[in-house]
């Protein structure tokens, strides 16, 4: 039966996977709330900032030309006519031998075009002693010079991070069009399973795979459904299935049931819900992999992706992260889909004949700007704990069947490393 399913290469699978998915609408969403997520319009500035010249420091607004000889031993005298602070305007002008005292970021005011620092001042009553001149332009920030009205400071497809946040709330945005956030129902099935709470009895496992994946979904941007588990048992699976396409899925993620096995009937009632192709991707963990549409068509509108992961909480997770996030990312309107990679020497020595691709998960540490890896001891797919120990998944070619310890390996980054 096994040969029946066609075997592809990472690459084939994730083209195929990718094709099912495009950027989805925009939606307006408070700025705060779409950190991660893409602009879907170009923003424009609609006025300049800063809005007014101002002053970058604490100081006294003058005419250069007025300072031009100062020195500590002959200081120029000039009579503050105003004090200014930020905030507030004045009409009252800045004529020659005066200066308006004046705080960091109040507009210059009329007549003046530099400011003397605090520090290269000394007061007298109503009168300061310049110690130090300054050349026109000195300590001013000129209207419009972040920002030029009319400019386009945000093109659609921008990414939002704090500072696009920072910027959209400059511009005087409450509100920002992103790309939503994909809708992801994630199911889990098996006989064996059990809910997290519920009281282990014998022959049980409790559910990781639907927290793992949900995390890895919010990790990545998207909104995860929870839709429990199901009993190997066509009739349920069949109704959990149904149940989840009326909450209007983007991407419907199952876990176990894929591979080749007594009780998979997930494949049957996937082929009976959907269109569905079973792969087998030439890697490891996670060699079977469903994907397809489930619903009945395009047309009735309940008929979303599905992705039928393997049930190994390892398989799971790699599997996720190689296929169901960058589907995740195109949703979201992103172009760039593939994980930060880091070159690393990989510390262990490793055989293995399969021509598989595989994904060894390594404990990454960074001594003198190089990256050092080792593995998160035993590598089983059913192994959490090698995930959760570890920073990264060393890429081990198809062709390579030996790597002596001190080998060049590619690290696909999971998180940031420890400095050693
Ligand atoms: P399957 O792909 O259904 O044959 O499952 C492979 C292995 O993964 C079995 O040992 C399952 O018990 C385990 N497994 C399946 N689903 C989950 C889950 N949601 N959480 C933890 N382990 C699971
Ligand atoms: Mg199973």
């Amino acid at each position: 039966m096994t040969e029946l399913y066609p075997m592809l290469s990472v690459e084939e699978a994730l083209a195929r996977v990718l094709a099912a998915f495009e950027p989805l609408p925009p939606e307006r969403v408070p700025v705060l709330e779409t950190l991660g997520q893409v602009l879907a319009e170009d923003t424009y500035a609609n006025m300049d900032i800063p809005p007014l010249t101002n002053t970058a420091m604490d100081g006294y607004a003058v005419r250069a030309a007025d300072t031009a000889d100062a020195s500590p031993e002959q200081p120029v005298r000039l009579r503050i006519v105003y004090d200014l602070a930020a905030g507030y305007t004045t009409d009252v002008a800045v004529t020659p031998e005066t200066a308006i005292r004046i705080m960091t970021g109040a507009p210059i005011p009329p007549g003046a075009d530099a400011v003397v620092r605090f520090e290269d001042t000394k007061r007298d009553g109503e009168w300061i002693n310049v110690l130090k001149g300054v050349p026109v332009g000195k300590n001013v920030r000129q209207a419009g010079e972040d920002v030029k009205k009319g400019a386009l400071i945000l093109p659609r497809g921008t990414e939002i991070r704090p500072q696009e946040v920072g910027m959209l709330a400059a511009l005087g945005h409450k509100e920002a069009w992103v790309h939503r956030r994909p809708r992801v129902a994630i199911l889990a099935t098996g006989d064996e399973v059990i809910e997290v709470d519920a009281p282990w009895q014998p022959g049980k496992i409790r559910n990781a795979n639907s927290f793992s994946n949900a995390a890895q979904v919010v990790r990545y941007g998207g909104v995860p459904i929870s839709l429990g588990i199901a009993r190997d048992d066509v009739k349920e699976l069949t109704a959990k299935i149904r149940a989840g396409l009326e909450q209007g899925a983007n991407l419907f993620l199952t876990s176990g049931g894929v591979s080749v096995g007594d009780f998979d009937v997930v494949k049957t009632v996937l082929a009976a819900e959907g269109e569905m192709g079973f792969w087998r991707v030439r890697m490891k963990p996670g060699k079977p992999l469903a994907f397809g549409h489930i619903g009945p068509s395009a047309s009735s509108g309940c008929r979303a992706p599905l992705l039928g992961l393997p049930g190994n909480p390892v398989s799971a997770m790699v599997s996720f992260e190689l296929f169901a996030r960058p589907a995740i990312l195109k949703m979201l309107g992103k172009t760039r889909l593939d994980k930060p990679t880091v070159e690393a020497t990989l510390l262990d020595e490793i055989t293995r004949k399969d021509n598989r691709r595989h994904y060894l998960r390594v404990m990454l540490e960074e001594r003198e700007g190089k990256y050092l890896a080792r593995l998160t001891g035993d590598q089983g797919s059913g192994i959490l704990l090698s995930m959760v120990q570890a920073q990264g998944l060393a890429v081990i070619p198809e062709d390579v069947d030996h790597l002596p310890a001190g080998a060049r390996v590619q690290v696909m980054m999971l998180d940031w490393p420890e400095r050693g």
